[in-house]
Formats: C-alpha cells, sequence, structure tokens
C-alpha cells in the first residue's frame, strides 16, 4: 500500500528528491529515538533529520512550551522587530553558552538554514576585509546556494550549479595530510612569496568535522594551525558547525576541545531543538560593522523557533549532559570498534569524534547496502563521503542506553547478513 501511495511524490514531485529514495516509506509519527511509518513500523532513528534533531522528536519539554506560546496568541511573524521570545532566547544563549565559554560574540540572525548562516559568513568576510577570495577544503560542505557551494568541495553538488564557481581556493582538508604533504606549510610559502599570484584571502571555511564529506575529525593541532596562519596573515576564521555544532561532537560548539576561537561561527540544524528552521551567525564584536538593512530576510528569527531554542539550552545548564554525551559516544566506539574487528569483510575504519561517527568501507558499495538493510530491519542511517562510503551514526544525545544498544545490534545484525 505505501508503495503505491510513494507514486504520487513520483508522479508530482520533482525528480531531485533524495531522503526518499533512501527510506521509501510514508512517516506519520515520531517521538523521541523512535519514527513509525502509515502501516504502523517502527524504526530507530540514528538519523536524526541529519544532525538537526540533537535532542530527538517531539522533547516534551519543548512541545510544551511552544504549545503553551501557540495558545497563548504568542507571535509567530515579526521579521527582526524586538519580541519576549527573541529576547529570552539571546538572554539565554548568552547565559548558558557564550559567558561560560569566554566567547564574545555578538549574534545575528541570517535566515532560517543553513546555508544562510554560511552565505552571511562569506558576505561579512568579503565587507570587513574588502578581499573576495575564500580558502576553503576537501570535501567539506556548506550549502546549496552559489555563495555556499562554491566553497563546498564535493564536485557532484557543484555541478548543480551549471557553470563553474569563482573566488575560492580548495585546500586539502586534515586526512590528506602526511608527513611528505604538509599543504599548511605549502599555503604559507604561497602567502609569503608575493610572486606566486596567491591574493591574500578573504576567509577560510571549514567544519572541524566533516558530516556530509565522510565524517572526517581534523586534528586538534591542524585547526590550531589554521588559526595562527589566520591570525597571521589577518584572514577570517569562518567554522562551519552547522552539524557539527550544537553538541554533536560532544561540546556545544566542536572547536572547544581544540582551543581555537573562530572569527564567525555558523549554527543551524539542531540550534532550535525541535526540528525548526532557525540559524544564528556568531562573529567578534569588532565585525559588526553592517548597516542596518544590509543583511535582512522574511524568515529570520522565527518566533517558534526561539521558543523551543530556549528551552533546548536548558540541556545544557547541566553539567552531566556532556558527560552522559562522553559516556555514551563511548559505547559507540566500542561497538563499531568491535564490528571492524568481528567482520573484516567490511575493510571498515570507524572514524569521528563524539556522537558524529560512522564506519567506513572499503568495499564499493557495502556502505549503502548496510544502510539499506539497516532501514529493512527498523534502523534508519544515511551515508556519506564522496562515494558513500561511510554509513553514519547520529542517533539523538539524549537517547537512552537501552535504544542506543537496540540501533547497534541492528548495526551489527545488518553488517552480518551481508557478509556471512
Ligand atoms: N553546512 C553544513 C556543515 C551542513 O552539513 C549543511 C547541511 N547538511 C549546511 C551547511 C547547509 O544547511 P541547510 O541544509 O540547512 O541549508
Amino acid at each position: 500500500m505505501t508503495q503505491n501511495e510513494l507514486g504520487i511524490f513520483e508522479q508530482l514531485e520533482s525528480e531531485v528528491r533524495s531522503y526518499c529514495r533512501s527510506f521509501p516509506t510514508i512517516f506519520t509519527k515520531a517521538k523521541g529515538y523512535k519514527m513509525w511509518d502509515k502501516e504502523g513500523n517502527e524504526y530507530i532513528d540514528f538519523f536524526s533529520g541529519a544532525g538537526a534533531l540533537n535532542y530527538g522528536h517531539n522533547d516534551p519539554t519543548m512541545k510544551k512550551k511552544l504549545i503553551e506560546y501557540i495558545s497563548e496568541d504568542g507571535i509567530t511573524h515579526s521579521l527582526d522587530m524586538a519580541t519576549t521570545a527573541k529576547a529570552d532566547f539571546i538572554k539565554k544563549f548568552n547565559d548558558v553558552i557564550l559567558k561560560p565559554r569566554n566567547l564574545d560574540y555578538k549574534i545575528m540572525f541570517p535566515g532560517p538554514t543553513g546555508t544562510n548562516t554560511v552565505e552571511s559568513a562569506l558576505k561579512l568576510a568579503r565587507k570587513v576585509t574588502g578581499r573576495t577570495d575564500v580558502i576553503s577544503f576537501t570535501n567539506g560542505f556548506h550549502g546549496m546556494t552559489i555563495g555556499s557551494l562554491s566553497v563546498t568541495g564535493n564536485a557532484f553538488k557543484r555541478k548543480g550549479a551549471g557553470i563553474p564557481l569563482q573566488n575560492v581556493v580548495t585546500m586539502p582538508y586534515d586526512n590528506f595530510v602526511n608527513d611528505e604533504l604538509d599543504t599548511l606549510d605549502y599555503l604559507e610559502r604561497f602567502l609569503e612569496d608575493n610572486g606566486s599570484g596567491v591574493e591574500i584571502p578573504a576567509a577560510m571555511i571549514l567544519e572541524t568535522v566533516q558530516g556530509e564529506g565522510g565524517i572526517n575529525a581534523a586534528r586538534f593541532e591542524w585547526l590550531k594551525r589554521i588559526e595562527e596562519i589566520c591570525n597571521r596573515w589577518g584572514i577570517l576564521l569562518i567554522v562551519d558547525d552547522v552539524q557539527a555544532g550544537v553538541g554533536r561532537t560532544g561540546t556545544f560548539f566542536s572547536f572547544e576541545k581544540a582551543g581555537i576561537k573562530p572569527d564567525i561561527v555558523c549554527l543551524s540544524k539542531s540550534l532550535s531543538g525541535y526540528g525548526l528552521p532557525f540559524a544564528v551567525t556568531l562573529f567578534r564584536p569588532d565585525l559588526d560593522i553592517w548597516e542596518p538593512g544590509e543583511h535582512n530576510g522574511t524568515f529570520r528569527g522565527n518566533n517558534h523557533a526561539f521558543v523551543t531554542a530556549t528551552a533546548a539550552l536548558t540541556y545544557w545548564e547541566n553539567e552531566s549532559f556532556e558527560n552522559e554525551i562522553q559516556e555514551k559516544s563511548t559505547i559507540i566506539y566500542d561497538f563499531l570498534s568491535k564490528i571492524v574487528k568481528d567482520y573484516p569483510e567490511l575493510k571498515g575504519e570507524v572514524k569521528g569524534r563524539g556522537f558524529m561517527v560512522g564506519i567506513s568501507s572499503e568495499v564499493d558499495g557495502l556502505s549503502n547496502k548496510v544502510a539499506a538493510k539497516a532501514f529493512e530491519n527498523g534502523l534508519i542511517m544515511e551515508t556519506s563521503g564522496p562515494k558513500d562510503e561511510v554509513f553514519k551514526l547520529f542517533p539523538p544525545l539524549n537517547i537512552d542506553k537501552d535504544g542506543l544498544e537496540k540501533g547497534l545490534q541492528i548495526i551489527e545484525e545488518s553488517v552480518k547478513e551481508l557478509t556471512k
């Protein structure tokens, strides 16, 4: 029955649709780490809306706050007028997230999506520096608009723009570096040598752990060197924490443990806590040079998202939350390492940081098969990397140990069925 009903999407929706092809059913309900389809089949969600549902589906506290707000006729849309919902969010974000981490950032609402925050960061860097070039990194993913796509290191996605995109130099990301090939050393030599033709760029943009690019976690030393180079040459460092932020790697910001302070930070996905479109761009106060109106948008700063995002920050008031993420991520790593060892046919390697993890398989197409088999067995998980070589585990951060273990068991079962 569901298969027939899916026909309506095939007939009427654009061919560009993608996730419905990997998970061919019609979903109706979701709660915590579980989703249900029309037939009543239950799935464990290790996908979490590609990182947009770090607190799971329909978190009860956020839901209650939102229902209260709506039932009291709280403002839904107000462009960027001042509202109490917005004031509450800004205050709590500053008190719970920025101040305790000694981060002095201005908060800007760039528009509803991750792509919007990236666009705003690139625009601001150009305006502040008066320069145009940007350094981005291989396998980085930053969004689908012309600007954010131009810094996305994925040839297939870039083809969607039809024509080559300009003003971007793509450098090898940390996982390409080895003893013989220190690409940052090369970069510095180019920057030092006026004859090289390399212009000082306006910004460098990177993810500290690449999500779409294959769960590549940059080493902290590499990130530190990037920061040093940016400081030395007056290049603005933009950390795109759209996917790796909001706790996914174990700390609220993915760069905290590396000890770096980006000039501009992009946040979206899980920031609303409830899966609502919401994004924030954070930047050093001295970069706050836009005139009123130089960057605006109809749907920036959605009030419903302010309400749920403020409620979501309560998780971060409690110190044990980070410890729990750490504890559960150790369970995931140990389990995945055992899978890699017990099933050598996978030719697998465990990758990632915190709750942003996966197994990369050297066997062509096998990761996609594992994800498809896991779906048949009741677990939702996606693949990433240039050849979809990584199956990617993104459970909600607040998943209980029982749910986590059940999900991991399904992965093992699926690997076993495919390799026996
Ligand atoms: N940056 C990163 C790191 C992302 O992972 C994504 C989305 N996958 C984006 C930007 C773009 O976000 P959105 O899809 O909300 O535009």
